[in-house]
């Protein structure tokens, strides 16, 4: 893999998980040992097969220390949602705390690619939504035969939430009274309007809250069209009215 986006550095990047990832397991300096023994790094040692599940199983015996693959992919998920300022990696709305609401996301799915199902750049978190949205959509295909994960310069049409910085690729604001919500977004690049086409058009629809309001209903419905015509104008638009909303709203409170 070449460098990142950004001037980001690959290696230091894996480094610092392996730093900062696995404190809280025990026999953490044996961990990097068990990742390296499961190619977490390196996809051209794994065979096809997708080994998540296993891994997740599985139990390590390390100098009479018992370390669960559950303890490695819990660790794993509170480090790249820490990445993600506990974010969704797609909708960007804040991950909830429990149950399955902080899903690992595999950017390139486990039943396509197995080989890298178990892969530190192939994972992210994502929100049940999205995680859902994008199941049914489309990504980027890649080589079926590649053995080692692709670079960031494969991901021309889809955005990939570990290359990609979100908000260099997605624009988007909120627009919400008390009986309504809606969130816009709009695509900045290709491989962001390509995100909004796939995924987040749907996951807005879901987290709108309707207004049975005929006036607000069609107030909407223009900045909807709105958005899909004028892109981030729009979105900056939007938030500038916001902005000057709430200045008057402080004076009048004044
Ligand atoms: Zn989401």
């Amino acid at each position: 893999m070449k460098a990142l986006p950004d001037g980001r550095d690959k290696n230091a990047e894996e480094r610092k998980y392996l730093d900062e990832c696995h404190r809280t397991i025990r026999g953490r300096p044996d961990v990097e040992a068990i990742l390296d023994s499961e190619s977490f790094f390196d996809s051209t040692q794994r065979s096809e097969h997708d080994a998540w599940d296993e891994i997740y199983k599985s139990v390590w015996i390390v100098h009479h220390t018992e370390i669960k693959g559950s303890e490695i992919t819990s660790a794993l998920r509170d480090h790249l949602a820490s990445l993600q300022n506990e974010n969704c990696c797609y909708c960007w709305q804040p991950l909830l705390k429990g149950g399955y609401s902080r899903q690992i996301e595999h950017v390139l799915p486990r039943a396509v690619y197995g080989r890298f199902s178990f892969h530190f750049w192939n994972v992210a978190v994502a929100c049940e939504r999205c995680n859902r949205i994008k199941r049914k959509k489309g990504y980027q295909p890649v080589s079926a035969t590649l053995k080692d994960y692709p670079d960031h310069s494969y991901f021309t049409d889809y955005f990939h939430p570990r290359f990609h910085a979100h908000k260099k690729h997605i624009a988007f604001t909120e627009v919400a009274c008390a009986d309504y919500r809606y969130i816009v977004y709009v695509g900045q690049t290709m491989q962001g309007r390509k995100l909004v086409e796939d995924v987040l058009t749907d996951a807005a629809l879901e987290m709108t809250r309707e207004s049975t309001d005929a006036e607000i209903h069609a107030a909407i419905e223009r900045i909807r069209a709105g958005a899909r015509k004028h892109g981030t104008a729009a979105v900056d638009a939007i938030r500038q009215f916001e902005a000057a909303l709430r200045e008057a709203i402080d004076q009048g409170a004044c």
